[in-house]
């Protein structure tokens, strides 16, 4: 069987609930993009109810099924979130800023829609942090406003011409009553008020108050057989609650070529000339003289990521043991250093539609972590093939239902408060060294 990549393009035709199951809300928020593990699903239940219902009559996994070929197997599909793009944007694809990206206080946003810009603080830090220039604290402010700045996170697109635009979705309020499904009739004080994703977006470029267009969203099946890119486009419904008018969407899928290992190298390469120009700077300033030994390059989480140390326990740190695990041993751990990590905890909970339970909550790592990795001898190619594959297969646990998935060297990292060519002293204030 040939295996392909794909975008997958999901329109709402009605409004959304992605839950997050929270044990006694009332309320129920939905997720605000669609998840893999929901599209993942509904494609599973598709194929089990049609070509692949054989796999029914078997408990274990047989490598001639194609079912579990295609959803179980070493090169089970992965299925990744899809994140919201504007309607005229579906041929850019989505990513998820950086935790290290920051923006105006007084003014949040990409300077393009009347924000004072965002900006990434990551090399900075970096040099900052390593170099120790005494007498000097690392404190960016607003760069239009000179406001303080604080952490920006959001689902952004970036045009050819390298222009950024923050994508989102609206929510609105449901109330309705709960049905009784086993009497048909309306259970007595069971109201259920979902927030919904609004089937529909106002286009913010428009001038016009009622110029809306569908809710969109972008995302990846790779590695899928053609019968599991057809069984995707052929939803008309994901998730639940199709009975109650939610969750009803078209879906495109194309094929496209995945990234490789030259557009990995290249960012990678990217990634260490602005340090390269940054690094004397900070030496300038009265930064210690040693040199930058070999390579940096950052795991940019575009997902939530389940993480388990060798031990099998929990984490919310890409180790160099786990980055070595997950690229089949072409990253050694004693190759590479973690150098920093911007990361936070989270958990994942989900709802087993067979059992109609809710899943285990996992702890997992935040959505916009960064793990920045110093290789002291530089990367070879086929390191930098190994980090390019990840990109599709992701890192961690149930990463075929979209968790783990990443990117190296986000171009976004590159965006200086002070530029390419910089001017350091807006970015440094002086003040008491904090060690
Ligand atoms: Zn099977
Ligand atoms: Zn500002």
């Amino acid at each position: 069987m040939a295996q392909n990549s794909y975008r997958v393009v999901i329109t709402a035709q009605s409004p959304l609930s992605f839950s997050q199951r929270k044990p006694g809300g009332i309320f129920q928020e939905s997720l605000t993009y669609v998840p893999g593990s929901t599209l993942r699903g509904a494609t599973a239940d598709t194929l089990l109810n049609g070509a692949m219902q054989d796999h029914l009559s078997h408990l274990k996994f047989l490598p001639n099924c194609d079912f579990c070929q295609c959803f179980l197997g070493q090169e089970a599909a992965v299925f990744t979130n899809a994140y919201p793009v504007a309607p005229k944007s579906t041929a850019e694809t989505p990513f998820v800023l950086p935790a290290t990206a920051v923006s105006c206080k007084h003014q949040q946003g990409f300077s393009q829609a009347d924000g004072h810009g965002v900006f990434d603080t990551l090399i900075d830090r970096l040099c900052w942090e390593t170099l120790e220039p005494t007498g000097l604290l690392y404190g960016p402010d607003c760069p239009h406003c000179h406001e303080r700045v604080e952490s920006y996170s959001t689902v952004f697109t970036r045009d050819q011409a390298g222009r950024y635009q923050r994508q989102e979705v609206s929510q609105r309020l449901l109330t309705r009553v709960a049905i009784n499904r086993r009497r048909a009739v309306a259970e007595e004080g069971l109201l259920y008020s979902p927030w919904v994703i609004e089937e529909v977006t106002r286009d913010e470029q428009s001038d016009s108050e009622t110029d809306f267009t569908p809710t969109t969203f972008v995302g990846a099946l790779y590695g899928a057989e053609q019968a599991v890119a057809s069984a995707v486009e052929s939803l008309t419904t994901v998730g639940g609650g199709s009975s109650r008018g939610l969750n009803h969407v078209q879906i495109k899928v194309v094929p496209i070529t995945v990234e490789d290992y030259q557009a990995v190298k290249q960012r990678v390469a990217h990634f260490n000339r602005l340090i390269d120009t940054v690094w004397p700077l900070y030496q300038a300033l009265g930064g210690q003289d040693k040199p930058k030994a070999g390579h940096y390059f950052t795991l940019d989480l575009q997902a939530q990521t389940i993480l388990k140390t060798p031990y099998g326990e929990p984490t919310m740190v890409v180790d160099e043991a786990i980055l070595e695990q997950a690229t089949g041993g072409q990253l050694k751990s004693a190759d590479i250093n973690l150098v920093r990590s911007y990361t936070s905890y989270g958990y994942v909970t989900g709802w087993n539609s067979a059992w109609k339970l809710p899943k285990q909550a996992e702890v997992c790592a935040q959505t916009g972590s960064v793990f920045l990795f110093q290789a002291p001898n530089g990367l070879n190619d086929e390191q930098l093939k190994a980090l390019a594959a990840l990109q599709q297969r992701g890192i961690g646990l149930r990463t075929g239902e979209g968790f783990g998935q990443v990117r190296i060297c986000d171009e976004f990292h590159l965006v200086r408060r002070d530029g390419q060519d910089p001017d350091l002293t807006n970015t440094l204030t002086s003040g008491l060294a904090p060690r």
